[in-house]
């Protein structure tokens, strides 16, 4: 089993385009699993034409707690209400207190003032939802959707990747379409994989996100390939990226032109490569999935040559107000 994570450090780049495409590729020859592993904002089913409704398989996720009022014992004192640190507690048009399981932190607070012993219950918040589904390019997508104000998306990452394993085998491929930045989810998405594929597009903040999300790599020892999309759009910063990737000892997997198809495609749901076969987008997302199916094939060598020599350390930034 492999577990190749794709990602990029900056949102819009192209990195689920990449993903697609190299699913899609390897499918053709590989037992192949996607996991998109952006849960606030998920997108590959979208680019592979599919609607929200059409999952197999759907399962609440729950890791958080919050509070609720039990209305039969409040004694509407508004205690609750003014030390609750969120504002999180309202009185609703019936006079009655209410807890937004949106804005609730689960902190338990308000259950610490309240005078009416169980008046306030913690109970399990609906994070979000694990699904599943078979794409019609055969291979399963495992997709999660964060519920809005819920924390913990690198947690839902991690059981995303877990249920992929779990109906792996040696010899699957698993795709993982990681979010944007480098946030738990992006560190779910990495930690565990075996290679890192990054995508860049030459623009000062994608080339300064790149360089952000190569040292999580490095961190996890992983070796990295990158793929340049819209290298068109400046030339320039693009030979800079292939000079990082040359002097970083990343692999260089392809460029990919700007390209109205790839937004055109998107709109009609549709691959691109299935959308617009013959556009030059498409022809270097295929060129860019052969190489990573080349590396496949060599996978022993390539993984030796490219893994990182030694771990990067991890350094958190401090932010501390001034004068201290
Ligand atoms: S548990 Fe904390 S955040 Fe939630 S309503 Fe009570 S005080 Fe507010
Ligand atoms: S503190 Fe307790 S009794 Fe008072 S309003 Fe809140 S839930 Fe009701």
């Amino acid at each position: 089993m492999i577990e190749m994570a794709i990602a990029s450090g900056k949102g819009g780049v192209g990195k689920s385009t990449v993903s697609s495409t190299i699913a899609i590729t390897l499918a053709k020859k590989r037992k192949v699993i996607a996991v998109d592993a952006d849960a606030d904002a998920p997108n590959m089913h979208l680019i592979l034409g599919m609607r929200e409704s059409k999952w197999e398989w759907e399962e609440p996720y729950s890791d958080s707690m919050v509070a609720k009022i039990v209305q039969a014992k409040c004694i509407k004192c508004d205690e609750c209400r003014k030390i609750c640190p969120y504002r999180a507690i309202s009185i609703d048009p019936q006079g009655n207190y209410v807890i937004s399981q949106v804005i609730c932190e689960g902190c338990l607070t308000c259950s610490l003032i309240c005078p009416v012993k169980g008046a306030i219950v913690r109970e399990q918040a609906l994070s979000g939802i694990m699904r599943m589904t078979h794409t019609k390019y055969g291979f399963p997508l495992i997709s999660a959707r964060l519920s809005p104000g819920r924390p913990n998306t690198g947690k839902l990452v991690t059981e995303e990747k877990t249920k992929a394993k779990e109906i792996a085998d040696q010899e699957t491929v698993i795709v993982v379409d990681s979010a944007a930045g480098i946030g738990c989810q992006v560190v779910s998405s990495l930690a565990g994989a075996n290679m890192a594929i990054l995508v860049a597009e030459p623009t000062p903040a994608s080339f300064n996100a790149l360089k952000r999300v190569h040292t999580l790599a490095k961190h996890f020892m992983q070796p990295a390939a990158i793929v340049i999309n819209k290298w068109d759009m400046n030339s320039q910063l693009s030979e800079e990226i292939e000079a990082y990737a040359r002097e970083n000892n990343l692999d260089f997997l392809g460029k990919v032109p700007y390209d109205d198809s790839i937004p055109k495609s998107m709109a009609l749901m549709k691959p691109v490569m299935e959308a617009f076969p013959d556009s030059s987008s498409s022809k270097a997302l295929l060129e860019v999935a052969e190489r990573v199916g080349s590396i496949l094939d060599n996978w022993r060598s390539w993984f030796m040559r490219y893994r990182p020599k030694k771990p990067e350390p991890y350094k958190p930034v401090i932010i501390k107000p001034e004068g201290f």
